[in-house]
């Protein structure tokens, strides 16, 4: 191998690193700093999940998207992410404290079933779409409000709003083997005990299977992506202070506080 190719080599060696592989670490050259990778702990496992990236759908629950200004029954699902390290793991059992944004005066909750992917592809059929599935978790996609608001009205986009650090907090995930897929199941969201957002699972415009279908046409899905499913009805604001609570049926609850 010449120089040139070497060089290419240990390039592709380095892009390889998120990929969390000891063996291609040991390849890459030097970096001058490190950089973490974003994950989030398997339930029962001594393994923790590499977060590639963070997909969320938008409007994905009927009443919602009527709240949100949109007719659900005629709008195809579309698609945002947040950076990958937004992750902010919420242990079962404990209370989280959760920092209030920047730049907001009008911070909203969003409780979601997030599925977890350890198989990638394009163009995957709906049929088959679950098999990329590795487990599930209960997230928040936390939201500053007025920032998607204002943006949105402009026409510019909105990923101020979205795609901001701890944006993205979420519990342990749990592996197909022990919970199965989620197709129906309530979801709910207290804060501080009261009850905002209450909802069925089956109550999704686009299911888990439909939304990695479609995804996987704008975008090759890989392992370590993660997808947010959409939240029901009942979006709020939360203020420092606010203890969110958050359920999905077949999962342990989580709890943040806002502070
Ligand atoms: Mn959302």
């Amino acid at each position: 191998m010449d120089r040139r190719h070497a060089l290419g080599a240990a390039i592709s060696g380095l892009a390889g690193l998120a990929a969390t592989s000891a063996a291609r670490a040991d390849a890459a050259p030097a970096a001058p700093f490190t950089v973490p990778q974003a994950f989030i702990p398997i339930a029962g496992s001594t393994e923790v999940f590499p977060v590639r990236r963070i997909y969320c759908i938008g409007r994905n629950y009927a009443a919602h998207a009527r709240a949100m200004g949109s007719d659900p029954t005629r709008e195809p699902p579309f698609f945002f992410q947040k950076p990958s390290d937004a992750v902010q793991y919420v242990a079962p059992g404990s209370v989280v404290e959760h920092a209030y944004p920047t730049l907001t005066k009008n911070y909203h909750h969003e409780l979601e079933l997030v599925a977890a992917l350890h198989q990638g592809g394009r163009d995957v059929p709906v049929e088959r779409a679950l098999d990329l599935v590795y487990g599930y978790a209960i997230g928040l996609d936390m939201t500053r409000r007025d920032l998607q608001r204002f943006m949105g009205e402009q026409k510019k986009p909105w990923e101020i709003g979205k795609s901001f650090d701890h944006a993205a907090p979420i519990g342990p995930i749990h592996r197909v083997a022990q919970v199965g897929h989620f197709k129906s199941g309530a979801i709910r969201l207290k804060v501080n005990g009261e009850l905002r957002q209450d909802a069925d699972l089956k109550e999704m415009i686009w299911s888990v299977a439909e939304q990695i279908s479609e995804l996987s046409r704008a975008f090759e899905l890989k392992p370590g992506d993660i997808i947010y499913s959409g939240t029901p009805d009942g979006v709020g604001p939360v203020v420092p202070g606010d203890v969110m609570h958050g359920e999905i049926e077949g999962l342990p609850s989580m709890t943040v506080k806002v502070v």
